[in-house]
């Protein structure tokens, strides 16, 4: 038995993980399961926040990042590449295997799997991972091998469609061929401050909005409120060549200070209130920042790292334990989807219930908002939003089963009942989902019609389910 603990630290299981070196390893496990009746969970690299990769009771999970396999260069248009590349890959070993390349709408860790991170159905701040992906191949537990494939007639054009966000229902995802971005020499992420104003009003959302329509800074667009109706701040990011010798500003978690930026979150973690307050100050209108393309993508990878280094014996960490860093960095994290025409009612909805959790306040460390176009993955909370869909995500720092922890909660599952009995507004299933299972349910409830339907053909046993998926009465 092995201990599992999801990023953000609050979700935990203990388990016996199996860990195939190969596909065939891996095949044969999902038979056995199905002739056994046992119930299995893949798992990826862990940097789920929820209960995505943690087994039930009595399951076992299963980690993919053994499987191996190389990534190979497919051919490619207008200066951008397709590769092929192992699903249990991290972004990290995907760039390295290909320098001068980075994913067009990758998350932002980039220890996180390909095949994790489609499973999930994860996007930027502009879209979705999957936009970029036009095949994969998918290990189902009936035995077979599915050769997925965008526009493909059949099932496996529907498992194309459908595994994203499927979090590891359907099987295994082998390889996936993805477009990657050509670095031009000198192209570098310029990181604009559009605007920073106070929150009520709500001008800097629409100010996104303005931005998304016109497709303004394609690189990157988002805002982040600051504490309740605080200030808020609009950044914009594009591409841009550096002049030789021309020297740019830095901006912190943009660069490689890994350890300098993982004691910065800790720092945030431990004591919010103060790193809140700060960050409109380093936002000032009009500033622009630079970082090189890999980084920009991949600004929360100290925050990948900061397990490693804070749990570690070295001297620093162990005097920020000492002075109650939580190695895990607990918090709270939930992103509500919204519907382009509730945002405004949706915001003054979400402040009028923090109002009755003030305390909180000072436990924000980040409430950002990013603008998503139409999206086509039915496994999605955004699907069937005909205008796309604005994202709120917030984090909230707690001490795990302290009473942190349970306002948090609290104020969130008051948010989530409120927000989608009023406004329709769903939980977005990537997250931590701090809502009864019987709402979670109802509100997902297209998702788990279409993911129910296509399991039934794939794994008829049933053997691939987590957490999350029997609160969704899956697996
Ligand atoms: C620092 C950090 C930054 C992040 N940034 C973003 C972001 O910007 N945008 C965003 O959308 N998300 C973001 N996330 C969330 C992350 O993208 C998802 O949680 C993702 O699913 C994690 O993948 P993983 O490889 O860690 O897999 P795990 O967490 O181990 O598993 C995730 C799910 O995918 C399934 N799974 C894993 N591998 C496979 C596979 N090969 N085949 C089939 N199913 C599989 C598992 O069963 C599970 O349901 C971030 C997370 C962290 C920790």
């Amino acid at each position: 038995m092995v201990s599992l603990r999801a990023a953000g630290g609050l979700c935990a299981a203990r388990a016996t993980v199996l860990r195939p070196s190969s596909t065939d390893e891996l095949a044969t496990l999902l038979a056995d399961a199905c002739r056994a009746g046992k119930k299995l969970t893949l798992i990826g690299s862990q940097r789920s926040f929820g209960e995505h990769f943690l087994p039930v009771a009595g399951a076992r999970g299963v980690a993919l990042t053994g499987l191996g396999g190389d990534v190979t260069p497919l051919e490619g248009a207008d200066g951008d590449a397709w590769v092929r590349v192992p699903g249990a890959f991290s972004f990290e070993a995907l760039c390295r295997a290909l320098p001068g390349y980075v994913p067009f709408h990758p998350p932002t860790g980039d220890r996180i799997s390909v095949g994790g991170a489609l499973a999930a159905c994860s996007h930027d701040a502009v879209d979705f991972l999957a936009t970029d992906v036009r095949a994969f191949r998918l290990l189902a537990p009936n035995g077979r091998v599915y050769a997925c494939a965008r526009g493909k007639p059949g099932l496996e054009g529907e498992l194309f469609e459908l595994v994203p966000g499927s979090f590891g229902a359907l099987g295994a995802i082998l390889d996936v061929e993805l477009r990657l971005r050509r670095i031009a020499p000198g192209e570098c992420a310029e990181v604009r401050v559009l605007e920073r104003c106070p929150t009520p009003g709500y001008a800097v959302v629409e100010r996104l909005e303005q931005c998304y329509q016109a497709k303004e800074y394609p690189l990157g667009r988002g805002l982040f409120l600051f504490g309740r109706r605080g200030p808020s701040v609009l950044l914009g990011d594009r591409i841009v060549v550096a002049r030789p010798g021309e020297r740019a500003r830095p901006l912190l978690l943009l660069d490689d200070a890994t350890e300098r930026n993982i004691v910065a979150q800790a720092l945030a973690n431990r004591w919010p209130l103060p790193a809140h307050r700060l960050q409109p100050f380093v936002f000032k209108p009009d500033r622009r920042f630079r970082a090189d393309l890999y980084a920009f993508s991949f600004y929360q990878r100290s925050y990948d790292r900061a397990y490693t280094y804070l749990s570690s014996a070295r001297a620093f960490p162990r005097v920020l334990r000492a002075l109650g860093v939580d190695p895990w960095l607990g918090v709270c994290h939930q992103t509500w989807v919204i519907p382009v025409a509730e945002r405004r009612a949706f915001l003054d909805l979400y402040f009028e219930v923090f109002d009755e959790f003030v305390d909180l306040e000072s436990r924000i460390e980040q409430q950002d908002m990013i603008r998503l176009p139409p999206c086509p993955w039915p496994l999605h909370g955004a699907y069937g939003m005909p205008d796309g869909a604005f994202l709120l995500t917030v984090s909230l720092s707690v001490q795990r089963g302290q009473d942190s922890e349970q306002r948090a909660r609290a104020f969130f599952a008051e948010v989530s009942r409120r927000a989608y009995a009023e406004r329709g507004v769903p939980v977005l299933l990537l997250k931590q989902a701090h809502v009864d299972d019987a709402l979670l349910r109802s509100m997902h409830h297209g998702y788990i019609e279409r993911l129910t339907r296509v399991k039934a053909e794939v794994d008829p046993k049933g053997v691939l389910g987590s957490r999350l998926l029997t609160r969704l009465g899956i697996g």
